[in-house]
């Protein structure tokens, strides 16, 4: 088998589609097995589910090395050189580097589309070239600046309290599997990891991603305007199916 990075021959690891530490956050909170969206039945799938077949361990330990171990510690805000400072409307990084955050994000979307698995890959798909183009630039560690999509950072917010957590303690932990938003053909696509979202959109899309804070692919400083939790539909019909419960 080939690995789907770096396309050599060899023998394949049980890749995380969704890097672990995020994962055993979905499981934890239930989000795994209920993932909806407005065109497809809810997907309910095992949640042994989350791997398959994909790198060789050359690139598995790379992606985890170079991206996926800073991407988790600037999330948490462990991160040593960054700071984060709150504003009324938003909160301010400096002193990231945002090619990995980038780069993760992406990668993130990538292996979901190059997912087997109809739990993935119903929810984000991309055009063949895009799909090169990714693997290209997460195994180069490049980002295209001149790209044709836009990749967009907001902090969740939440003000309400939801059973016995508060709405600051939900919206910390909170991971959830990518989702997509579809109109005439058009498609943007989400993740929530962690208490911020990341949205993919083609530049020029009448689809708006959700938020307004670009993620640039260089430099150090981002900020990410706050979204209400209770403003983002997906989130708000998963959290009602697990109350349900
Ligand atoms: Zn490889």
């Amino acid at each position: 088998m080939n690995c789907k990075l770096c396309l050599k021959e060899s023998e394949l690891r049980n890749s995380h589609i969704i890097p672990n530490a995020f994962i055993r956050r979905i499981k934890q909170n239930g989000l795994a097995t209920h993932v909806s969206s407005d065109l497809d039945e809810p997907v309910r799938e095992s949640i042994e589910s989350f791997h398959e077949k994909m790198f060789c361990g050359d690139c598995e330990q790379f992606l985890s090395r170079e991206y996926e171990s800073y991407a988790i510690r600037f999330l948490k805000g462990q991160e040593k050189g960054v700071k984060f400072i709150r504003y009324k409307d938003k909160v301010r990084a400096s002193g990231a580097n945002l090619r990995k955050i980038y780069l993760f994000v992406l990668s993130v979307f990538w292996r979901s589309a190059l997912s087997s698995q109809s739990i993935f890959s119903h929810k984000v798909f991309f055009p063949e070239y895009l799909m090169d183009e990714f693997r290209y630039c997460i195994l180069n560690g490049k980002a295209n600046h001149n790209s044709p999509y836009v990749l967009k950072i907001s902090r969740l917010v939440c003000n309400h309290d939801f059973g016995d957590i508060t709405g600051e303690e939900l919206v910390k932990d909170l991971v959830m599997l990518p989702f997509h938003r579809i109109s005439d053909e058009e498609a943007s696509f989400h993740w929530v990891a962690l208490g911020f979202i990341f949205s993919f959109s083609v530049s020029g899309s009448k689809l708006k991603p959700i938020g307004s804070s670009v993620l640039r692919s260089h430099g150090s400083k981002v900020s990410a305007h706050f979204v209400e939790l209770r403003d983002v539909r997906e989130i708000m019909e998963v959290l009602d199916t697990i109350h349900q419960r």
